[in-house]
């Protein structure tokens, strides 16, 4: 549904949506890089104001979230388009949405689902949380923050999935809503960045780190993209989430699979999946988890101290729980999360 944008300012006949790094000026007319902001007579509009292209319930660990209440279901929605453009984007139908496309086709001016009907569906299916996800939430940061302010009404949780590529102004607004993020921290190099996703670095580590200073409970992923992630920029990341975050910062590493525009690329090969758990080890990290392996042997959470199987897990399903208090059931030792 067309809607008037926040984040946006009129400058020299133009509009510059400052929502995310990007920073599109646009004339009258044109389109954001996002594909679903645009310029019409001198003011930003959203064309996807509760434009739903995708729902589903999904367990939290799908998120990926490991130590946010595990087991619970959360509802996660999204709306089209992405500023960023990732050449392996596995959701590239929903994401990338061409430029033209939303001020021609009807689906987003007739589709229209409101904050109350999304909160009602999330209670009414008993799940815990709502989560904005599959394309980027930060394009629909309008929507989402007006769902989100519902849900905190109603006693349901909020959990942002996102690349982190949002400027500071916006991220404090819906930070207001948020309990829970998941963010990709795809390169620790710039060039990879540019390269792969038409994106920036520094941006994103700006969002994770304001995340995690806020208090908010926080997980990173990071899909292991052959060609453009080496083993310099993993024990980056690693060293990074170690020394600036903290040790307990739960790191996921996921295995990739060609799609989209990086079909010619292979996916990662197991052994380097493997390589890539020890370098966060190494670097001190408590929680390391390799994703999109069914059945690997860490996708479980292992006490840090006495190597207990605090949380059991395959895939997406828990298998067994053993603590009390947020504490090892062997040991006592505190695990990291919400619980
Ligand atoms: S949100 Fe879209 S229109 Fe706004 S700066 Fe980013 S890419 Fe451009």
């Amino acid at each position: 549904m067309k809607t008037l944008a926040k984040f946006w300012r009129p400058i020299n006949g133009k509009v510059e949506c400052y929502l995310c790094p990007v920073g599109c000026e646009l004339k009258d007319g044109q389109v954001g890089s996002c594909g679903v902001r645009v310029n019409h007579e001198g003011k930003l509009y959203t064309y996807t104001y509760g434009s739903l292209i995708s729902a589903a319930i999904d367990p939290v660990e799908k998120k990926p979230l490991f130590h946010f209440y595990p087991g619970h279901k959360t509802l996660t929605i999204a709306t089209p388009g992405c500023n960023l453009h990732c050449k392996g984007c596995q959701n590239w139908e929903i994401s990338q949405v061409p430029k033209g496309e939303v001020t021609e086709n009807s689906f987003y001016q007739e589709t229209n689902a409101p904050p109350e009907v999304i909160v009602e569906k999330a209670l009414e299916e008993g799940c815990e949380s709502i989560s904005y996800s599959y394309s980027d939430p930060t394009i629909f940061a309008e929507y989402m923050i007006d769902v989100a302010k519902l849900a905190k009404e109603k006693g349901l949780k909020n959990i942002m999935v996102t690349a982190g590529y949002i400027n500071p102004e916006p991220l404090e607004e819906i930070d207001r809503y948020m309990d829970a993020y998941s963010i990709d921290l795809k390169f620790f190099s710039d060039e990879s960045y540019r390269k792969y996703s038409k994106g920036r670095l520094q941006p994103v580590l700006d969002t994770i780190r304001y995340v995690f200073e806020r208090g908010k409970w926080l997980e990173l992923t990071t899909l292991l993209v052959p060609k453009y992630l080496d083993e310099e920029q993993l024990r980056g990341i690693a060293n990074w989430i170690s020394e600036e975050l903290a040790p307990w910062v739960p790191w996921h590493i996921s295995r990739f699979f060609p799609y989209y525009k990086a079909k010619d690329l292979p996916h990662t090969p197991v052994e380097e999946l493997e390589k890539a758990y020890r370098i966060g080890k190494e670097a001190g990290l408590e929680y390391v988890f390799v994703g999109n392996l069914f059945g690997n042997d860490h996708e479980s959470t292992f006490c840090p101290k006495c190597g207990n199987r605090v949380i059991g897990r395959k895939g997406y399903i828990i298998t067994g729980i053993d603590m009390k208090d947020g504490k090892c059931g062997r040991c006592g030792y505190e695990i990291k999360g919400r619980f």
